[in-house]
């Protein structure tokens, strides 16, 4: 393959989908103002990391901007753990706020766990709360991750039905390999996770028809591994002397696959866009209100 060879995939524009998604969720947000209810998300951030403290400031915009009300708390890095769970408990008893999200990583003295499944799952947006991932798993009526969501929105966009597709997700976090196999299972793919002791990788990519990848290592996932016309969702968020980059060698997938997201631009607009979708059902949920249509799986 030469820089000459033509690129074969359509470029997945999620900055696009996710701009759109916004503009429909701001729709049903002033229609719900009309009826007397404003969906609120409330954004919780500890410390000063100033990677989350770009993300929660975007947050608070984009869920302004929907016409939402945001709010955001801060706590100091040595609060202690009481602190944030009397706030949480604050926020989960104040029916003005619909979501309620705490921006991770946390400081190492906390407990992680302890902290999320402290919230209220019915404003748990993030869907990191233990029954929200039960109620996934078991195919229940859940919160879910907002990035798997964004991913299987994409994914649905472009192949429509999945069923039947052999779908391979390369990582088994919590927050988006986990979820996102439990989804495309959900939609009647055949998956398959692969992690860090998997042994035949490449071959496993050969056959996929739809390859999600959430690694964390840049540019992992070569050109020839994946199988001619597949859909290639890079969750991958790297950053290099060159830039940022995702999980995928874009350049050399792009030449092989069917679409494929780029880096940036393809799935980090959508896991805003799908924590507005969210903040969305739950205010639907908590007013009895049937679930906006399209926004959950
Ligand atoms: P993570 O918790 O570090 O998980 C990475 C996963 O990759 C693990 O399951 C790990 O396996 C697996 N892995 C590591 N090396 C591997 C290898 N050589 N072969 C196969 N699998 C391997 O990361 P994450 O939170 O899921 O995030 C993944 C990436 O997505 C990161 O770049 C992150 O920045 C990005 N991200 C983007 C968004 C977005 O909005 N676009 C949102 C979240 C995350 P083990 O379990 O065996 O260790």
């Amino acid at each position: 393959m030469t820089a000459t060879t033509p690129m074969t995939a359509t470029p997945i524009d999620g900055k696009a989908f996710a701009a759109h998604l916004r503009a429909r969720i701001a729709t049903e947000v002033a229609a719900m103002k009309a009826r007397g209810i404003t969906p609120g998300l409330a954004v919780v951030l500890v410390g000063e990391d100033p990677a989350s403290q770009v993300y929660v400031r975007s947050k608070g915009r984009m869920t302004r901007e929907v016409g939402m009300n945001s709010w955001e708390h801060r706590l100091p890095t040595d609060a202690p753990q009481a602190d944030l769970l009397a706030l949480i408990d604050r926020l989960n008893a104040d029916p003005s706020v619909n979501g309620i999200l705490v921006q991770l990583p946390l400081p190492r003295h906390m407990d992680e766990s302890a902290v999320i499944n402290a919230i209220d799952p019915a404003k748990d947006v993030d869907g990191f709360h233990i029954l929200n991932v039960g109620r996934l798993a078991t195919g229940q009526k859940a919160m879910v991750p907002c990035t798997p969501l964004g991913c299987l929105m994409l994914l649905r966009d472009r192949l429509g039905d999945l069923g039947g597709k052999n779908a391979l997700v390369i990582g088994r976090s919590n927050i988006v390999g986990k979820p996102m196999a439990q989804l495309l299972l959900r939609d009647s793919a055949t998956v398959t996770v692969a992690h860090s002791r998997t042994t035949n990788l490449p071959e496993l990519c050969r056959q996929a028809d739809i390859v999600v990848a959430a690694v964390g290592r840049a540019q992992f996932v070569k050109g020839d591994w994946i199988k001619p016309g597949a859909t290639v969702i890079d969750v991958g968020i790297n950053r290099t002397d060159g830039g940022l980059v995702g999980d995928v060698d874009f350049d050399s997938a792009a030449h092989v696959a069917g679409a494929i997201t780029p880096v940036p631009g393809g799935v980090g607009p959508m896991t805003i866009a799908c924590l507005l979708a969210n903040t969305l059902t739950a205010t639907a949920r908590a007013n009895g209100l049937p679930d906006p249509e399209g926004l959950t799986p």
